[in-house]
């Protein structure tokens, strides 16, 4: 600033000349506009402030330079937090705004779930039944009688579907997944034991006339004593037995060519399985209704 003030001090003697004590150079002074204000960088931790000034001389009052603005980096921001805080099943959100810049950022924190216990209560009927609760929002998860046995023996688990008893009769609630050949994608059901509870996942992908279909279990704490995945290309299929065929889990598939042009097949998973229904990662089940609905909908 020293430098163009030199240079312009010819017009400043010439405007001044009565100024003797001006010969060597300005001296500069800053006339500040206002207040500094903050203006937004994009950045997370910073914003930036913003100050404008004229510089001009002290002396001879010559303004050098109109509307000079210096910023200053590095300002953090003055975060005002509003909090929905997350609850066992939904996710926490939080919006902050910088009180200095107006800057914005959502947070998101995951749902914390549930917190289970067991716990003894007495039902209005004078029983007590064990319950295991969530001490946080008092979620149900499963209950038991006091002397009911804790593991459940060679349980049977299939994967999310209808009924079979519903689409070919029979006592039997084992359910089957349906699947048009012609929707790709990946489709992810619960796996149900014994039409009670949620015990893991099962995997359909169907991408390029290939399927994979898989499953995983929510809880290390379970005995799979066998694994049978068939695929059925019919209702008479399943109600007879016949062309159905036996695949491997984790393999490549390409069904199509087991049945011709049958567009619709069946998926039946079924495991069999010791768990304790109190273990981390089982849930009671419910069924979804709208996807049941779906999934029948594809038989119709
Ligand atoms: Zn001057
Ligand atoms: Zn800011
Ligand atoms: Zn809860």
């Amino acid at each position: 600033m020293i430098a163009l003030c030199a240079a312009l001090l010819c017009v400043c003697t010439a405007a001044v000349g009565e100024i003797s004590a001006h010969d060597e150079s300005h001296r500069m002074a800053e006339r500040v506009h206002g207040e500094p204000w903050a203006e937004r960088t994009g950045s997370r931790e910073t914003h930036a402030l913003i100050t404008m000034y004229d510089l001009y001389c002290e002396d001879c009052g010559q303004v050098i330079q109109e509307n000079v603005r210096r910023e200053e980096t590095q300002q953090p921001h003055d975060w005002r937090v509003t909090w929905e805080e997350p609850t066992c099943t939904e996710p926490g959100r939080g919006v902050r705004v910088c009180a200095v810049c107006g800057e914005e950022d959502v947070i998101e924190t995951p749902a914390v779930g549930h917190c289970y216990m067991w716990m003894d209560v007495r039902l209005p009927n004078g029983e007590v039944e064990s319950q295991y609760v969530c001490t946080v929002c008092g979620d149900v998860a499963q209950t038991r009688g006091q002397s009911s046995a804790q593991v459940n023996y060679n349980s049977t688990i299939t994967s999310f579907g209808p009924m079979t008893r519903e689409l070919i009769g029979g006592g039997v609630w084992n359910r089957v997944t349906p699947l048009n050949l012609e929707d790709e994608g990946v489709f992810t059901y619960p796996l149900i034991a014994g039409d009670q509870y949620t015990v893991g996942t099962a995997t359909v992908i169907n991408e390029k006339g290939k399927q994979v279909i898989s499953y995983k279990l929510n809880t290390k704490n379970i005995t799979v004593h066998t694994e049978t995945l068939v695929i059925y290309p019919s209702l008479e299929a399943l109600r007879t037995g016949e062309n159905a065929v036996a695949v491997e889990f984790n393999q490549p598939l390409e069904i199509e060519k087991f049945f011709g042009d049958d567009k619709l097949v069946l998926i039946a998973i079924t495991l069999k399985a010791d768990f304790d229904p109190r273990d981390a990662g089982v849930q009671s089940f419910r069924e979804d209704k709208a996807l049941i609905h779906s999934l029948s909908a594809l038989i119709d």
